[in-house]
């Protein structure tokens, strides 16, 4: 059985494939329950990942101005991805508001908390 690469047709049998392996062999009786146990999980961590991800944007900008401690923690843990700009990149951008000279380093969210 394949997870990727098959046509409809092909998922269709592979599901039924899968399923009759499910209730024929007793060393799976517990995989519905756990597929249950894997969604719940799933779902908590979504939500905990959302909270997560709000606060480290609130985070980020409320201590945008300082030292660069807070952008430095953030490149750090992947929050923050550090790009080389020449110009800067829009007018609400703190590369173009800090006046830096260019070529300059902007820091920008990593793509999991835009
Ligand atoms: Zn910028």
């Amino acid at each position: 059985m394949t997870t990727a690469g098959h046509g409809n047709g092909r998922l269709i049998e592979d599901l039924r494939e899968f399923s009759g392996m499910l209730l024929r062999d007793p060393k799976y009786r517990y995989a519905p329950q756990l597929m249950i146990d894997a969604a719940d999980e799933l779902a908590r961590l979504r939500v905990d990942a959302e909270k997560m991800r709000a606060f480290c944007r609130d985070a980020l900008h409320e201590f945008w101005e300082g030292d660069g401690e807070m952008q430095d923690m953030g490149k750090r843990h992947g929050l923050l991805i550090e790009v080389e700009v020449t110009e800067p990149c829009g007018e609400a951008c703190s590369c173009a508001e800090y006046g830096a000279d260019f070529p300059t380093e902007c820091y920008r969210f990593a793509p999991f908390l835009r």
